[in-house]
């Protein structure tokens, strides 16, 4: 498989013959297409729904799916599929072909609004945390008229969301456009205080989306890897990420040929592609698309991510989403730049003009970080996975503790308004108003030192989440910062009117509650190195949370505060809440179960064997060389292999009695009735084992002949390309 992979050649992409701004949106039914396709008072009714949020009125449903299937057609297309996003990871769908019975013995093509706007998948399969018992398995999905439908090969591809028979939300989309609408009506109203024209708040989205490519055949011959996403063994290779020359050097032609197709047929989908380069550790890599409005944003990373996988094969590679492929070498994560703009401009713009601007800019950026103060352990929660752990805390990524990166400039300001006096902040009746603000420079946008080691950094005219795991559904952690941040909004809001009402004037009002929240949020502000034992102990002191343990990180969903404030916000009820932890429980198990049991498959089936068979032939090798010389001269030759021989069974016995253990520890824990309850069994029991274990196995790596070692070894995965 070496060989074979060693002989791979780039596989050729020709660039199409247009320029991407032709083909741009070419397989999606944009307001372009939708011009083109529908009648001029549907098309209207369209781009109310999709700029003003207009509810989508059902009798235009058939004329837009008339529009739809011509369009559709003429690309080739004979099917649709309703495409959502349940709990699980990626996305689903169930492919239905344009035919019909005609009443009259034969088939017509067929697409009705009523097929547009709703099915009914049978989606007993999919977790429900319990809300939706299998017997009535009844689960809708009804298109999001805001994510324009698109089409991959023959299928006509319609992004919905997908909910429960008793209303419950059953994915991500639902609770993330509550919490966009949430976030949209809390900051129009504070934003209205600046500029009383402003209709709406917006939440963008630019994700950053690491991932590692390894050469298909190797993958192949890795159990773990077919299996788990990661690799559960493999001793470090002498060299691998200590020089950085992956990072600065070229990308290999192969790998380019990969990102050129996965480019074009992004931006044919409508997926802004900017940016792509190489990571930190080898074989690893980055794309990037310009930001969009969040909802969209989210669609647009789950069909990268499919498309990246499809497109991986191609060219014989795998694409590896997880967080944590390789030891000894960076993970992957996706960095969530996150901001507010209006129809006028983004909010967290920092170089404001007037007072009045740069105090609108301190406002949002305070009850952003209210926000996230308020709710660090939740948003940590957001991000958590069993993938994730391996990432977060372990100096490389951000650490288990949500804190956020201001940089000097930003920092200076917030201590400037906090620390002014009254004069230097007097407000001179209710028109002229006098703040004295430092000026912020304009390089102040590239000029925020770039702090690796931050969650939450601010950078320029937006928050960067960092700590987001790579294969994870964007939507998780951009539901809970948006509903998050429209919570503090709301709370700024009363309590300005509640000074205004008491005669304070308007700017008095906001400049006194923006202090206050100033001298609030300052246990989440950390400019320092997040990588320090020193942070973790301070950490504690301010009262973030610094829990590490997945299971009960997620503990942080179902505390009052975020209870309180997911109800509030009208974004998930109380029993969405509990069933998608259930759900979180259940899933971590799961995972680590999978592994634990590949991994002993691997020790007992593939390594014990082959080393017991090196062992035997230096045993044999010793026999040998008794018989030809004498005893002591004898013994003094066979010195090495007898220090191997028994360096041998110290591993295997520890392996083969650990392995044992873990089988044990399974059997415990798979007893236990509660999801909570045996996730952290299988945290606290199972999962140190497959590290304890791990080491020597990889030791073992180390000492047996190359030749006969089952499983491809990290310098091949990571080198190969
Ligand atoms: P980096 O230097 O961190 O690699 P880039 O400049 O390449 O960052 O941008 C990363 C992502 O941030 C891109 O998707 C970009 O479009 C996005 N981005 C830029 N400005 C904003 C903003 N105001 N709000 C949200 N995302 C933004
Ligand atoms: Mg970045």
């Amino acid at each position: 498989m070496v060989d074979e992979a060693f002989k791979r050649q780039p596989v050729e992409v020709k660039l199409p013959a247009e320029r991407p701004s032709e083909y741009f949106g070419k397989y999606v039914f944009n307001k372009q297409k939708m011009f083109k396709y529908l009648p001029a008072a549907v098309y209207q009714k369209m781009c109310d729904v999709i700029d003003n949020g207009a509810p989508f009125e059902r009798s235009i449903a058939d004329a837009v799916a008339e529009g739809m299937k011509k369009w559709a057609t003429e690309l080739g297309v004979t099917h649709y599929t309703h495409w959502f996003q349940p709990l699980t990871e990626g996305t689903a769908e169930k492919h239905d072909g344009f035919v019909e019975h005609d009443g009259k013995g034969g088939m017509l093509e067929e697409f009705t609004g009523k097929l547009l706007i709703q099915q009914e998948p049978d989606a007993s399969s999919f977790p429900s945390g319990g809300i939706r018992s299998t017997f009535e398995a009844r689960g809708y999905s009804a298109w999001d008229p805001t994510s324009p439908v698109f089409v991959i090969g023959d299928t006509l591809m319609i992004p919905t969301i997908f909910i429960a028979y008793t209303g419950e939300a059953l994915d991500y989309k639902v609770p993330l456009k509550k919490a966009l609408y949430a976030v949209d009506k809390a900051a129009t109203a504070v934003v209205r205080y600046f500029n009383p024209e402003v209709k709406k708040v917006v939440s963008n989205l630019g994700w950053e989306q690491e991932y590692f490519l390894v050469d298909e055949a190797l993958y192949a011959a890795r159990p773990d890897m077919v299996m788990t996403g990661r690799t559960l063994m493999g001793h470090d290779s002498a060299k691998n990420q200590q020089m950085d020359d992956h990072y600065f050097g070229s990308i290999p032609s192969r790998v380019e040929e990969f990102m050129k197709d996965i480019e074009i047929q992004a931006l044919e989908l409508g997926i802004p592609c900017k940016t792509r380069h190489n990571e930190v550790a080898p074989n690893q890599f980055e794309l990037a698309p310009i930001f969009e409005e969040t909802n969209l944003a989210v669609d647009h990373n789950m069909l990268m991510m499919s498309i990246m996988k499809r497109v991986a094969r191609k060219h014989g590679f795998r694409c590896l989403l997880h967080e944590k492929p390789f030891k000894g070498v960076n993970g992957s994560g996706k960095h969530n730049n996150w901001s507010l703009s209006t129809d006028t401009g983004i909010l967290l713009h920092a170089p404001g003009k007037t007072p009045m601007d740069n105090l609108r800019f301190v406002t949002f950026t305070v009850e952003t970080l209210k926000g996230v103060y308020n709710h660090n352990g939740l948003l940590k929660a957001s991000i958590m996975s069993a993938s994730n752990a391996h990432r977060l805390g372990a100096n490389e990524a951000p650490p288990a503790i949500i804190s956020s990166f201001l940089g000097r400039t930003l920092t200076d300001l917030i201590d400037h308004v906090e620390a002014a006096t009254e004069d230097a902040l007097s407000v001179a009746g209710k028109t002229s108003f006098k703040l004295d603000l430092p000026s912020i420079p304009e390089l102040m946008i590239d000029n925020t030192d770039r702090n690796r080691t931050s969650p939450f950094a601010f950078t320029g005219n937006r928050f960067e989440f960092r700590a987001v795991g790579s294969e994870a559904n964007c939507a998780s952690a951009m539901l809970t910062l948006n509903a998050a941040v429209a919570e503090a909004l709301t709370d700024f809001k009363a309590r300005v009117d509640a000074l205004i009402e008491a005669g304070e004037a308007k700017e008095a009002a906001i400049l006194k509650v923006v202090r206050e929240d100033i001298k609030y949020i300052r246990p989440i502000i950390f400019n320092g190195n997040g990588y320090g034992e020193e942070w973790k102990l301070e950490a504690a002191k301010r009262g973030l949370d610094c829990e590490t343990s997945a299971p009960l990180i997620f503990d942080a969903y179902l505390s009052e505060s975020s209870v309180k404030m997911f109800e509030s916000t009208k974004v998930m009820t109380r029993l969405e809440l509990e069933a998608r932890n259930e759900i979180k429980w259940e899933t971590y198990t799961k995972k680590i179960q999978i592994e634990s049991r590949i991994f002993g498959d691997l020790c007992l089936n593939h390594i014990i064997p082959v080393v017991t068979k090196y062992q035997s032939m230096l045993i044999d090798n010793v026999h040998k060389v008794m018989d030809i010389f004498p005893e002591e001269k004898a013994s003094l030759i066979s010195k090495e292999n007898l220090h191997i021989i028994e360096k041998i069974s110290d591993h295997e016995s520890f392996i083969i009695e650990k392995v044992d253990a873990m089988v044990n520890a399974r059997k415990v824990a798979n007893k236990i009735e509660s999801e909570r309850e045996k996730a952290i069994a299988y945290h606290d029991t199972v999962a140190p084992l497959l590290e304890e274990i791990r080491y020597h196995v990889d030791k073992l790596e180390t000492i047996v002949d190359d030749e006969a070692w089952p499983l491809p070894k990290y310098r091949e995965l990571l080198f190969i390309r």
